[in-house]
């Protein structure tokens, strides 16, 4: 057989691979898209944990009818132009392949205006457009993914169950949500309310929408700035715990990662507080120049890598430290070690 190059239909399947795993990977990459577009309203209705509907709606800045017909293409993207910019990524998407890679493998439909002109209405089934029309114009996009994974049925059979889908749903939202308290989230599930936030920039409000409050009662915020970096969140005293290491919770520059080199320092910092086998509950919200992270490591942009790796740790962890010290939660004769 000699080599041939794959059409882009099949490429694309191949990348959802990657993209997609499940429901709520297509709940996060459309969620991250309305960010991106400076949504300060996004609306999340989704049907059997994802399995059937998957609906986001937002009020951010929309496409016009052009874009939207490039916008599930395979590398299509209005975030990067050259390769300097992808060393300075400054929003949550920039590979280009999140809509392709959905649209691939569901029934999709976009609705989108920049709101001074009708909105463009596409379908598209398996990547291809099926029917196109003008709509009600209002500013924002709304995206509808049906039928999720119906040409890929060996995909299909590894869905879990509602529950367990809708748990990974219910925990991106939290993280999303946590990330960005300015943005109020509406979610909605089989038509019943599952999670609001009030979008008031206030990330303790988050957090005790979240977790509770009584959880929301026990945190200590914190904040340092060093050259580099500048780290704001909230920590939970230490008499507050859980047993699984998913309640820390570290955003680099707006998103979502996870880095078991930053939470093995969030832990550090809490010294010898934690009860052995216990987790504390923890959000930081850390910035640092663009150029000092890699988001580029994986397809779901879940891992990162920082170029002064370190001192991060370093400062992640002083910064916990000082702030029980602060707190007198650290008797004076333990500081020195
Ligand atoms: P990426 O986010 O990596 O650029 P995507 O496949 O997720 O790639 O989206 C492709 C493009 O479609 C985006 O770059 C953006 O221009 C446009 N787009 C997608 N979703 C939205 C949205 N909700 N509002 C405005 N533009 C959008
Ligand atoms: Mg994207």
């Amino acid at each position: 057989m000699g080599i041939f190059q794959m059409p882009d239909a099949l490429a694309n399947k191949i990348a959802a691979g990657e993209v997609v795993e499940r429901p709520a990977s297509v709940v996060k990459e459309l969620i991250e898209n309305s960010i991106d577009a400076n949504s300060s309203w996004i609306k999340v209705e989704v049907e059997e944990a994802g399995l059937q509907k998957i609906k986001v709606i937002d009020n951010g800045n929309g496409m016009t009818e052009a874009d939207a017909e490039k916008a599930f293409l395979r590398h299509a993207t209005s975030k990067i132009q050259d390769e300097t910019d992808l060393f300075r990524v400054n929003t949550l998407g920039f590979r280009g392949e999140a809509l392709a890679s959905i649209a691939a493998v569901s029934r999709m439909s976009i609705k989108t205006s920049e709101g001074d002109s009708a909105a463009a209405w596409l379908s598209i089934e398996g990547g291809v457009v099926k029917d196109r029309a003008k709509s009600d114009a209002r500013k924002g996009t709304e995206i509808v993914v049906e039928d999720l994974f119906f040409n890929t049925p060996a995909r299909l059979k590894y869905m879990k169950t509602i529950h367990t889908e809708l748990g990974h749903i219910t925990d991106l939202l939290n993280r999303l949500a946590l990330s960005h308290a300015s943005i109020r989230f509406e979610v909605v599930h089989n038509g019943k309310p599952l999670f609001n936030t009030a979008g008031t920039g206030d990330m303790l409000q988050v957090i005790s929408q979240v977790y509770g409050m009584s959880v929301a009662r026990k945190m200590l915020p914190v904040k340092h700035e060093t050259l580099d970096f500048s780290i704001d969140g909230y920590i939970a005293k230490p008499e507050v715990t859980r047993a699984s290491r998913n309640y820390m919770s570290t955003i680099v520059n707006g998103r979502y990662i996870k880095s078991m080199q930053l939470t093995q320092a969030i832990v550090r910092g809490y010294h010898t507080l934690l009860p052995i086998g216990r987790s504390p509950i923890v959000v930081l919200a850390i910035e640092m120049d663009p150029v000092l992270v890699d988001v580029n490591v994986h397809p779901t942009k879940l891992e990162v890598r920082f170029s002064k790796d370190k001192a991060l740790f370093t400062a992640v962890e002083e910064t916990i430290h000082a702030a029980f010290r602060n707190a007198s939660l650290i008797p004076q004769m333990e500081q020195k070690q």
